[in-house]
């Protein structure tokens, strides 16, 4: 009789339990592609991931997946993001995201969608897998950049990256990287190839070749007309004015092109210049 109650009450619990698993974790299947958050128990951070975090999973871990698309390959049909108390910002591992919530809650509304999106690109590149050669830890995270600030963010924020990284080196990773590949996308993407849409695209080369292990320095001979990395990244310092969009900044670039260009009015912009961290 004893053993029975026992058993009720371990049952009871594992209910509970379930029931709380169910109010914290969020799973949608699209397609055929499962994307799991497990928000923890804070509701703030569950309610942001239901009404905030899955819509933008699910709408552009697809897209991710097609910018970063190479012959035969198949991104991960399952992406699992949790959220603990840690350090950090987010990291990945395989198809498994981690998101550090002590450092999202102030973020909400803010950076924390953009960095899951930069990890989501990480889940889709899988560099170095099979035992294969994987490419510079810049080119790794510059594309990844690439994919959140120059696809996911709206135009005036590509605008503020791009000019921010004038006088920058094309291989300091993350945000100068990612206007660095921005450039290259523009200029060195082949008929129909730009924003990553379309086969002929300059990154989708580049992660092509990451992802098979056969990036060297001369996949930039090879897709740039000749051109070496050096070559390409002094073109991508000396193109600010014809590729940056608002036409003030490119005046007052061609007046003065040795100057940094001067920060876009909104505060916004002015935040993002000043280089919140990316992960
Ligand atoms: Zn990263």
């Amino acid at each position: 009789m004893r053993i029975v109650r026992l058993l009720l009450m371990f049952s009871a619990a594992v209910a509970a339990a379930c029931a709380l698993r169910a109010e914290r974790m969020q799973t949608v299947c699209r397609g055929d592609t499962v994307i799991e958050i497990d928000a923890g128990e804070d509701q703030e951070m569950v309610d942001w991931a239901k009404n905030t975090l899955l819509p933008v999973v699910t709408n552009w871990y697809p897209r991710i997946a097609r910018m970063l698309r190479s012959p035969g390959y198949v991104a991960p049909k399952r992406v699992s993001i949790r959220f603990i108390e840690g350090d950090g910002v987010a990291w990945t591992v395989g198809d498994a995201i981690t998101l550090n919530t002590r450092w999202a809650r102030g973020e909400l509304n803010r950076e924390a969608p953009g960095a899951i999106v930069h990890e989501l690109a990480h889940v889709v590149q899988a560099y170095g897998r099979n035992g294969r050669k994987g490419p510079p830890g810049w080119v790794t995270e510059g594309v990844a950049d690439w994919v959140r600030w120059m696809n996911y963010e709206k135009q005036p924020v590509r605008d503020a990256i791009y000019a921010a990284a004038k006088g920058h080196r094309y291989d300091e990773s993350y945000r100068p990287t990612a206007a660095f590949l921005d450039f290259c996308e523009r200029r060195y993407s082949r008929v129909g190839g730009t924003s990553g849409n379309a086969s002929s695209g300059f990154v989708v080369r580049l992660n092509a070749a990451a992802r098979e292990g056969t990036y060297s320095d001369d996949f930039w001979t090879q897709n740039c007309d000749g051109r070496t990395l050096a070559e390409v990244a002094g073109q991508w310092q000396a193109s600010y004015c014809a590729a940056l969009t608002p036409s003030n900044l490119c005046a007052c670039d061609a007046q003065s092109p040795d100057r940094r260009l001067p920060a876009a009015p909104d505060a916004r912009l002015r935040e993002v210049e000043r280089g919140v961290v990316s992960p």
